[in-house]
């Protein structure tokens, strides 16, 4: 077993700590990663706090994972040592079920194993996530990085730029689309990114007047405080698509009565608690409501190719990981600017 260095959460009330724990041995079709940095997603929050009351202790979370390749296993073909390589969401499925030949292997019918707060395909073994120096992966789960100059900013890629590009893809944007993208955080911020570079007029919506400058920075055309109600009446009906990348309870139908003719809004946020819909607000203008979770692995490989392409990473605040816990208030807060990256060697620094 390889022994490793984490940081683990073990109560839903406790701070995160450092944790040892073991790996598997590089099997045959395995690569060894050595993590060099890990993205702080929210939903590490919204685990690690039990808020979505699926969480297993101890975890160390972490799905933003980029690093170098250590040791191949004996079979692998798609990577060598020295290579970079990425892991987000998940680190295993079936392979053969209808979803997983569809390339939706996030949705296996069997079993998705979860890069972390999950289990390996045996269902019994934990997983545990990026927040560690290093990670043992079948080589069909793990992505392939050609850019390794910017290693920390491509993290976020992993887990908010696939749910942000996947559905936008999945939504045909492109030239004159009119594009909301509510909420302007780490998926919010990628969101805008990637509908700007496909062609859209982007309008972000955010509750943070201070994040103007930045959203015409990332490229956005507009940007409403959500607050303002009178502004938010004198757009009804104008938007065709919106996604919404709140992680925190908030009034859907507000924007749903932003969309036209059979406009679309998509849920990728999770907030703790259920929101409201009233028929109403969809059957008006034949709108839908939609979700979208993560992507498969061709789709995500996709994504980085469509990054290194374009020049797209993500915004980020590289911090040692004995700071994590101030990250998460500061997450919490909307106070990132756009994602925090852990620097990975903090770990091994003891810093
Ligand atoms: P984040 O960086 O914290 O961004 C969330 C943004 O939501 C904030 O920056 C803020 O934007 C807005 N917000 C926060 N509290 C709010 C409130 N009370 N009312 C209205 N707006 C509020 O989080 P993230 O990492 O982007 O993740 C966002 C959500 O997506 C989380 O729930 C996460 O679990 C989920 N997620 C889903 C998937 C999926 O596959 N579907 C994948 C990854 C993450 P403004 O300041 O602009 O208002
Ligand atoms: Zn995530």
């Amino acid at each position: 077993m390889l022994s490793t260095k984490g940081y683990a959460a073990k109560a839903a009330d406790a701070k995160l700590e450092p944790f040892e724990f073991e790996r598997r041995e590089v099997g045959a079709n395995d690569v060894l990663i050595e993590i060099e940095y890990c993205g702080v997603c929210h939903t590490d929050i919204h685990q690690t706090r039990n808020e979505w009351g699926n969480s297993m202790f101890p975890m160390v979370p972490g799905h933003e994972i980029v690093g170098r390749v250590a040791k191949v296993g004996t079979d692998v073909t798609k990577f060598k040592e020295g290579d970079f390589a990425g892991v987000g969401c998940f680190v295993d499925s079936c392979g053969d079920c209808e979803n997983c030949r569809q390339d939706v292997e996030q949705f296996c019918q069997v079993h998705c194993a979860q890069t972390y707060n999950s289990t390996e395909m045996d269902e019994k073994t934990p997983t545990y996530g990026g927040y560690s120096n290093r990670i043992v992966v079948k080589e069909n789960y793990a992505l392939k990085i050609s850019d390794s100059e910017n290693l920390a900013a491509i993290a976020p890629l992993l887990c908010a730029g696939i749910t942000t590009y996947s559905p936008l893809r999945k939504f045909n944007i492109g030239e004159g689309s009119n594009v909301g993208i509510v909420g302007l955080g780490g998926l919010g911020h990628m969101g805008v990114k990637f509908a700007v570079s496909l062609g859209a007029d982007v309008t972000v919506f955010s509750t943070s007047p201070s994040k103007e400058k930045d959203a015409y920075n990332l490229g956005a055309h507009h940007f409403v405080v959500s607050k303002n109600e009178e502004e938010m009446k004198s757009l009804a009906g104008q938007y065709d698509f919106i996604l919404d990348c709140v992680s925190a309870a908030h009034d859907l139908s507000v924007y749903l009565n932003l969309l036209k003719l059979n406009g679309a809004m998509c849920l990728v946020g999770v907030p703790e608690k259920p929101a409201p819909v009233h028929a109403f607000a969809l059957i008006q203008n034949n709108r839908s409501l939609a979700g979208s979770g993560i992507g498969g692995i061709k789709e995500t490989q996709a994504m980085l190719d469509y990054c290194a392409e374009n020049n797209i990473t993500s915004d980020v605040e590289i911090i040692p990981i004995r700071n994590i816990e101030e990250a998460y208030e500061r997450t919490i807060k909307g106070d990132v600017r756009y994602r925090f990256v852990i620097d990975m060697k903090s770990l091994n620094n003891g810093e």
